[in-house]
C-alpha cells in the first residue's frame, strides 16, 4: 500500500512538496527526510518502470494538469512547492507555475545549471531533437543517441545512420531502423566507461540534451577526450520562476521561506 502524505490531522509542521524525478530532488528528499522542522513528501510522474524508492513518502503519476495540481496544493494545504523536475520537463514545470499562482502557493525550482562549451569541446547547439537528427546530414554517421527514450523515435527521419540508443527503460514501440543497437542504463556514467563505449561502437556525433549536472557529463568530457562532434539541444526558456542551482541553496531558500509561515502555525 502507498504510504500516506502528509499528516492531515497534525498541525505547525509546514507541508512541502516536491516536484521529483531528478538526482537533485532525490538529495533534497533525504535532507528533509531527516529534518522534523517539515512535513515533506515527494511526487513523480511514474516514467520509470521500476523506480528506486525514495526516502520520503511518495505519490506516483500525473495530477491532471494545472488545476488538478493546484486542487492538490489547496486540500492538502501545502505552504511550499519545489519544482525539482528534469530541465527537460517543460510540461510539468509549466503547470507548476500555473497552479501555484492560482493557488498563491510558494513556489522555487531547483535546477542545476546547463553545461557549457568549453576548449576542445565541438558542439552544435540545437533547439530541438527534431533539429539534433536533421543536422547529422545526409551521410551515414555512427551516432550515439543519449537522450532518454520519449524522443527517440525522431531517429526514424534519418535512418541512413547507425544507432546506439541508451535509456532507461526500452524505447517503445521499438525504433524502426535498420541499424539500432540498444542499451539500458542509468547514470551515473564515468567519463573512462563513456571513451569505452564511444570507441567500441566506433561512434562519430553523439545526441545530448544539455541536461546539466555530474551524473551524465561523462559522455561530455568523453567526447572532449576523443574529439568527437556533440549536437547538444539547448534548453527551453522556462517559466519566471525563482530558481536555485543546488541542495544547498533549495534548503536555504525552505528555511528562509518556511520560517515565518511555521511561526503563523500553518
Ligand atoms: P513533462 O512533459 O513536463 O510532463 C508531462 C506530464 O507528466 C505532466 O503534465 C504531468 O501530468 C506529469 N508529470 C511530470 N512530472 C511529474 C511529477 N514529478 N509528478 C507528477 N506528475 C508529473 O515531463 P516529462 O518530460 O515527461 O518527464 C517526466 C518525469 O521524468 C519528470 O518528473 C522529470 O523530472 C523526469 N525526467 C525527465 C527527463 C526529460 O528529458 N524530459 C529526463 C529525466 C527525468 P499531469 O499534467 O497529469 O499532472
Amino acid at each position: 500500500m502507498a504510504e500516506p502524505l502528509f499528516d492531515m490531522s497534525a498541525t505547525g509542521r509546514p507541508r512541502i512538496l516536491i516536484l521529483g524525478g531528478t538526482t537533485e530532488a532525490r538529495q533534497l528528499a533525504e535532507r528533509l527526510a531527516s529534518d522534523s522542522r517539515y512535513d515533506a513528501a515527494i511526487s513523480l510522474a511514474g516514467r520509470t518502470a521500476d523506480p528506486r524508492p525514495q526516502p520520503l513518502p511518495t505519490r506516483i503519476g500525473g495530477f491532471g494538469g494545472a488545476e488538478g495540481l493546484a486542487a492538490f496544493l489547496r486540500e492538502r494545504r501545502i505552504a511550499l512547492l519545489v519544482d525539482a523536475t528534469h530541465p527537460f520537463a517543460a510540461r510539468i514545470s509549466l503547470n507548476a507555475a500555473t497552479a501555484a499562482e492560482m493557488t498563491g502557493t510558494p513556489l522555487f525550482a531547483l535546477r542545476r545549471p546547463a553545461w557549457e562549451a568549453g576548449p576542445g569541446d565541438r558542439w552544435t547547439c540545437v533547439d530541438s531533437v527534431a533539429e539534433a537528427v536533421s543536422v547529422l546530414g545526409d551521410a551515414p554517421r555512427r551516432v550515439f543517441l543519449a537522450i532518454g527514450r520519449q524522443e527517440a523515435f525522431h531517429c526514424e527521419k534519418a535512418p541512413q545512420h547507425s544507432y546506439v540508443v541508451r535509456s532507461v527503460d526500452p524505447v517503445m514501440p521499438p525504433l524502426d531502423l535498420p541499424d539500432v543497437t540498444t542499451i539500458l542504463a542509468s547514470g551515473p556514467f564515468a567519463q573512462a566507461d563513456e571513451v569505452d563505449l564511444l570507441e567500441r561502437h566506433r561512434i562519430n556525433v553523439i545526441v545530448a540534451k544539455n541536461s546539466g549536472g555530474a551524473a551524465t557529463y561523462g559522455k561530455i568530457a568523453a567526447a572532449r577526450q576523443l574529439g568527437v562532434e556533440v549536437v547538444m539541444v539547448e534548453r527551453h526558456r522556462s517559466a519566471d520562476v525563482q530558481s536555485v542551482g543546488d541542495c544547498d541553496a533549495a534548503l536555504e531558500r525552505i528555511h528562509q521561506w518556511l520560517s515565518p509561515v511555521k511561526d503563523r502555525g500553518v
